[in-house]
């Protein structure tokens, strides 16, 4: 089974070119999602990061505020790294059980679609590293428009994250979505013919 990393920065369009890799009937692992997971109240992280970080950074209903943490940690590298630490083991231990998993049921490939697969080191486990790119101006104006938040806003975000220029060094596959929804379609659907096994590897697995 192949597995490969979906990154790109905020707002270039991972979430949109993994929903289309899902209609190809390849199964993806949301980091994102599994991070909003490893923090609920009945689970280890939950209990570290309050442990740290008081009952102050809780809501009424006893889950984490997330605007709070942020803005704790948008500001004191420290208190990041610290976070980190504390939801990182978990996070990589929900990939590896869904890797599994989906290794036992036959998948020919996987996608771990992260923001952080370079940043985390975690490029380097993956058989192929697909970036989603867009120009800054693009990303610029969907970022506004999604979030409905203004220029300086979208602009700090966007420049607290690694430049796509660098993390598409990394990467073995460029999706440019400064286009239209089609154009990007057309080019997951070419990747993914590329990356189908030959006829030889086809022959290697069939023969066991
Ligand atoms: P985040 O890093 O915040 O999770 P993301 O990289 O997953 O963002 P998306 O949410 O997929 O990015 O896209 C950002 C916004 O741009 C969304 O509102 C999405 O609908 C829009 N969008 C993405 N691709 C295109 C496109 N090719 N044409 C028009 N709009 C697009």
């Amino acid at each position: 089974m192949k597995i490969v990393g979906l990154t790109g920065g905020i707002g270039s369009g991972k979430s949109t070119v993994s929903r289309m890799i899902q209609k190809h009937n390849i199964p993806i692992i949301d980091a994102d999602l599994l991070a909003r997971e490893v923090v609920q109240p009945n689970k280890p992280a939950y209990k570290l990061i309050v442990n740290h970080f008081s009952k102050e950074i809780l809501l009424e209903d006893g889950t984490l505020d997330r605007t709070k943490l942020r803005n704790i940690i948008f500001s004191d590298e420290t208190q990041r790294k610290l976070l980190n630490k504390f939801t990182h083991p978990y996070i990589r231990r929900e990939i590896l059980k869904l890797v599994i998993w989906y290794w036992i049921a036959g998948k020919r490939a996987v996608v771990l679609d992260t923001p952080l697969l370079i940043e985390g080191g975690l490029h380097k486990l993956m058989c192929y590293v697909i970036v989603v790119y867009c120009s800054e101006q693009i990303q610029l104006h969907r970022l506004m428009e999604r979030d409905n938040c203004s220029e300086d806003v979208a602009r700090q975000c966007i420049s607290a994250q690694m430049p796509l220029k660098e993390k598409i060094k990394f990467a073995n596959f460029v999706i440019d979505n400064s286009g239209d929804l089609s154009e990007t379609e057309r080019q997951v659907a070419n990747i993914l013919n590329k990356a189908k096994p030959s006829l030889l590897n086809w022959l290697l697995i069939w023969l066991g």
